[in-house]
């Protein structure tokens, strides 16, 4: 088989999907490829990222949290300051401002915790574009106060009773959408996953984390880090802070993913665990599969990790061995939530909570004097719901 390179990260991605939706693909590509290098688009994105996201985000040193593992200096890129409480807000500002230019008056998006439709629902509102969210049955009772905003900022809320309910079905629903309306919506994805061009995309519009994180890291630290470390559900904010050191080979690159309950079948969340390459939601990558090929289940105490494959872009940096991937327990993820609270100041989200577990966990890898930048997704507001019906807070 021929391949289009163009479409691929090595070995991974492609876009593997019914011919319906070959059409909306190749205008979404073009459409691309026009605008984002038009000065008049770069310049309503930057405004938008400035003014109403809060872009720059800052860079923090996290001292008294080093101090208390005994670890290396550590940098937070502080995304968590962002609107709507985490990095989703750029890929979202991005693609429903690109689509508004391309003439679209209508966005989907999928969502699981509700994040990724917060921040949809959010730029909507801003844009002036109507916006449908499609939710699995179960992520609605769990996640009932992020619906209950998606609803106040005027989008509509779809529920998914098919098959588990949850995310992977909102992703199909959300593609069928797509595929029957195209002329007028575009499908705002949540992470560095998909067809062809999603990955790439999704990653042009958060490589602005790592662009910022490394000048700011050189004038506060004057250098650049040994190692940058993140958390990874879809891959989209470690994609976006490795972005710019992907090329300095002394540079470590360390993905985190969702340990679960253990490295057993159904458990857990890390693809480059228990996982092997396949193709789901249009892209090969690494998936958590069966030895028939079907997708397994997932569990993760943070919901924005829990999902059975990654980005083709990190399975790539995988094979290559440019960046190398730990994954951490739930436990061990509460266990550094309460500690990083405490000592900085900052209720962490569980999603990045697992880059900190691994800092806590392997502090010894790490020379003291090693400068460590590690990317503080989101807010952890959130999550206390969770936390409290696991009676571990009263
Ligand atoms: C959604 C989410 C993630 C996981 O998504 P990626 O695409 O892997 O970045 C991580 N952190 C937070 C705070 C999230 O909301």
């Amino acid at each position: 088989m021929k391949r289009n390179h163009r479409k691929y990260f090595g070995n991974f991605g492609g876009a593997f999907v019914p011919e319906l939706l070959m059409a909306p693909l190749n205008e979404l590509d073009e459409g691309r490829k026009y605008f984002l290098n038009l000065p008049s688009f770069k310049k309503q994105l930057q405004d938008l990222l400035e003014n109403f996201a809060g872009r720059p985000t800052s860079l923090t040193a996290a001292t008294s949290f080093s101090k208390a593992i005994k670890g290396p200096r550590i940098f937070l890129k502080r995304e968590d300051l962002l609107h709507t409480g985490a990095h989703k807000i750029n890929n979202a500002l991005g693609q429903c401002l690109l689509a508004k230019e391309m003439g679209k008056t209508r966005i989907v998006a999928e969502t699981g915790a509700g994040q990724h439709g917060l921040a949809t629902a959010t730029t909507c509102a801003k844009l002036g574009l109507e916006c449908h969210i499609y939710m699995g049955e179960v992520d609605i009772q769990r996640q009932l106060v992020n619906v209950q905003k998606m609803r106040l900022l005027g989008a509509s809320v779809h529920s998914v009773s098919s098959g588990d309910k949850t995310l992977k079905e909102a992703v199909n629903e959300s593609m069928r959408d797509w595929a029957h309306h195209y002329e007028t919506t575009h499908y705002c994805l949540g992470s560095a996953l998909g067809p062809y061009p999603y990955p790439q995309m999704v990653i042009d519009f958060h490589k602005i984390i790592g662009i910022e994180a490394k000048r700011q890291l050189k004038k506060m630290a004057g250098q650049d880090p040994s190692a940058v470390v993140a958390c990874v559900g879809g891959g989209s904010n470690a994609m976006g802070i490795f972005h710019p050191f992907i090329k300095d080979n002394q540079v470590a690159l360390i993905g985190v993913e969702a340990g679960g309950r253990g490295i057993k079948a159904n458990e857990h969340a890390a693809r480059f665990q228990g996982g092997s390459p396949g193709v789901l939601h249009g892209s090969y990558t690494y998936l958590l599969q069966d030895k028939w090929g079907q997708i397994q289940h997932t569990h993760s105490i943070s919901a924005g990790l829990d999902y059975p494959a990654i980005s083709p872009a990190l399975s790539d940096l995988y094979e290559k061995k440019r960046a190398h991937f730990f994954a951490v327990e739930d436990h061990e993820v509460i266990e550094t939530f309460d500690l990083f609270s405490k000592t900085e100041g900052i209720i962490p989200a569980l999603e990045s909570t697992h880059a900190l577990a691994y800092m806590k966990r392997e502090a010894k890898r790490f020379k003291k004097t090693d400068v460590v930048l590690v990317n503080l997704s989101g807010r952890g507001d959130k999550d206390l719901e969770t936390l409290f019906k696991l009676r571990k807070y009263v």
